[in-house]
């Protein structure tokens, strides 16, 4: 890296006394390379599209804020951290001579570790999981816009980034320098750049040919409008007014005019403002600039809550993705303020089913110096928690009701989530159900009510099949019996359904039931045409006993147990689990974790079927009953996506028969 770029340091007049201690001595730069992760990203930001570029000044300001919102969060312990500059503002400074454009906050800071731990690595989830997205996207470059990258969007406009920071209350400030390419620079700040960075971060972008636009005030001032509108501290722009300064005779009145910072963020907290005075833009523009948003909000919740506690809440459902859905830790993001200072975004107000919502709880009686882990047991913060939960989910059923359309769009992002609530809410798992929309047999975005509504004459449970694919599930033979009545089926294929319907739930009165477990009856619910009828009429006519003799014989250990199956009307055969075991995609996502029960299924076979009838009549040798059973085994092992035990021997006896042929037409 070139030495000229440090030309600012060395100007010996500077009057300030060395703020820097004793790490000013020439010393070398230190060389550190970038995680592979951050490598990764920066290659990226090389080609990012020009229309997405102006996330990278939303995301500088979002540091900055945040830099100020864990300043002054510290300094309620410490209030000799504010003292010499109480006011927490953030500058934006473009110089078109320099071709720079430089954002200074006087927040918290960072020492020298946290430089190269924060600028050199990427630590939070929700960047790693877009990086594994857009490694499966090939060209990912149109994901950029969509999605924060954080500090390292910078590096779309820029080819250089100097970046200067003095940890509040440390006597040392650092200088971190990069190209973007391999790696960064770390060094003592010289005895200017100290003086000039007393306390906070100054990120000097030296900007790319093509990206000079953002030396303009009012390019500045749009996006700042656009994207970080509700950021909480003034955004001052400081600089030249380019018509006043071209009309200014006098050089020192045009330099004057540069010193005139002006405010271009309204930096109100817009969730204490009254409803009424809001409209639909100004809460897309709140959820944007809080929640760091790039979508419109799918439903917004704004309210004040008065009584034994009053607090604002302002909340959003997103209608974009969300990549870090299924982070393990599952925390919610509600950021928590305390009359207007914000104090932590891990305080869990929403339950993690309900982690997908964003936004602002501002509170008039917490205690500001609540430390982060005492929120964890506040009993006040509990009682909000309750409160807010109840709200938002009345919120959603409000949406559900006058507008479905809405609604059944939040529930396809995040009904995945939603449902765990099933099985860790208890009290609220009735009104949970109320909102989940299903894909069944009968349709799309189908509720509950809609299926209990349309139930059959004597049908009294409501039935599901659990699957990995909706087509599959389609296909699947265990719905004939259901179909050849009329019974509508909810398709399910959430990993977590696996889950919450094997605790047997139910449902205005009507438990679940699933297609592939237990002993289904469907006799009592007459069929919608007569077809299914002679099915079961045929059945009758076979020797079961001999059949099932036959099975058991060929199948041994493979199965618990072999049966006739009233669930079947045009497959030969499929397999369930047992009415008192797990359902069976339960049990092969536990055996997939080595925890199945190792329950054996139950092979049920349709006694009409040609192939199933061969078997009853004795004739042929033993060795082509063996392969037929077995070949019914294993074809009802593909239709519920298995793999058959041992697929070699499976094609060969497959080949077998269909040379010799099996003797029925
Ligand atoms: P995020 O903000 O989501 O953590 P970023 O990539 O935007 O991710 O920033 C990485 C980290 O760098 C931040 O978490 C913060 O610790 C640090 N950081 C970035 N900018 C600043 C700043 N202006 N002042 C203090 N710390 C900062
Ligand atoms: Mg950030």
């Amino acid at each position: 890296m070139s030495t000229t770029e440090t030309s600012t340091d060395t100007t010996p007049e500077t009057a300030a006394q060395s703020a820097a201690g004793p790490g000013t001595e020439t010393k070398p730069a230190e060389t550190h390379a970038f995680q592979a992760e951050v490598a990764e990203l920066l290659r990226l930001m090389v080609h990012a599209v020009y229309s997405e570029t102006d996330v990278f000044l939303r995301e500088l300001i979002s540091n900055a804020s945040d830099a100020c919102d864990r300043l002054r969060y510290e300094a309620i312990a410490a209030p000799d951290l504010l003292a010499d500059d109480p006011d927490l503002k953030i500058r934006i400074v473009p110089d078109a001579a320099a071709k720079t454009l430089t954002i200074v906050d006087n927040g918290i800071g960072m020492s020298r570790d946290e430089l190269i731990e924060n600028l050199g690595t990427i630590a939070r989830s929700g960047t790693r999981a877009f990086l594994g997205k857009l490694a499966e996207a090939k060209d990912g470059t149109g994901l950029i816009g969509q999605f924060g990258v954080g500090f390292y969007a910078a590096f779309m406009v820029a080819d250089r980034i100097v970046v200067t920071s003095r940890r509040a209350g440390s006597d040392a400030a650092f200088v971190w320098r990069s190209t973007g390419s391999a790696g960064f620079e770390i060094e003592p700040a010289g005895e200017a750049d100290a003086a000039r960075v007393a306390r906070g971060t100054e990120i000097v972008l030296h900007l790319k040919d093509d990206a000079t636009k953002y030396l303009e005030p009012w390019e500045i001032e749009r996006v700042v409008h656009t994207w970080s509108d509700n950021i909480q501290f003034p955004i001052l722009l400081v600089g030249k007014d380019k018509d006043e300064s071209e009309k200014a005779e006098d050089e020192k009145a045009e330099d004057e005019k540069a010193e005139e910072p002006r405010q271009i963020n309204s930096a109100s907290a817009i969730w204490q403002r009254s409803k009424s005075e809001l409209k639909p833009e100004d809460y897309a523009t709140a959820y944007k600039s809080i929640c760091g948003a790039f979508d419109d909000p799918a439903i917004t919740l704004h309210y004040r809550a008065e009584g034994r506690q009053s607090y604002a809440v302002l909340l959003f459902v997103p209608s974009g993705q969300l990549f870090d859905l299924f982070d393990p830790e599952r925390k919610s993001h509600l950021k928590l303020y305390v009359r207007r200072v914000y104090i932590t975004d891990d305080a869990t107000l929403l339950p993690p089913w309900l982690r997908f919502v964003r936004g602002v709880v501002d509170s008039e009686d917490l205690p500001l110096n609540l430390s982060r882990e005492m929120l964890q047991n506040n009993p006040q913060v509990a009682a909000m928690r309750k409160a807010i939960t109840g709200r938002m989910l009345s919120e959603m059923e409000t949406v559900a009701t006058k507008d479905p359309d809405a609604w059944a769009k939040v529930w396809q992002s995040f009904g995945k989530v939603i449902k765990e609530g099933f099985y860790e809410d208890p009290e609220r798992r009735a009104q949970l159900l109320g909102l989940a929309r299903f894909t069944t047999t009968a349709g799309e975005n189908r509720s509950l009510a809609q299926y209990v509504a349309d139930l059959r004459e004597n049908q009294t449970e409501i039935y599901y099949l659990v699957g990995e694919d909706l087509d599959r599930l389609k296909a699947n033979p265990k719905l004939e019996a259901a179909k050849a009545r009329g019974i509508e089926v909810l398709l399910l294929t959430d990993p977590v359904d696996a889950l919450w319907t094997s605790l047997r739930l139910d449902h205005q009165g009507k438990g679940f039931k699933s297609l592939s477990q237990g002993d289904v009856d469907f006799d009592l619910v007459p069929p919608v045409e007569e077809k299914a009828d002679e099915t079961a009429k045929d059945a009758g006519a076979v020797d079961e006993a001999a059949v099932i003799a036959a099975v058991k014989l060929a199948l041994g250990e493979k199965v618990s147990d072999v049966k006739a199956s009233k669930r079947l009307t045009d497959s030969a055969a499929c397999l369930v689990a047992s009415g008192l075991g797990p359902d069976r995609e339960l049990e092969r996502i536990l055996s997939q974790q080595n925890r199945g029960s190792g329950a054996k299924p139950i092979l049920e076979l349709n006694m009409g079927h040609p192939l199933v009838k061969v078997l009853a009549g004795g004739s042929g040798e033993a060795e082509r009953s063996a392969d037929i059973a077995l070949l019914l085994y294993e074809q009802a092992q593909i239709l519920d996506g298995e793999l058959p035990d041992d697929p070699a021997a499976f094609a060969k006896r497959l080949n077998r028969l269909v040379t010799r042929g099996i003797g029925v037409g």
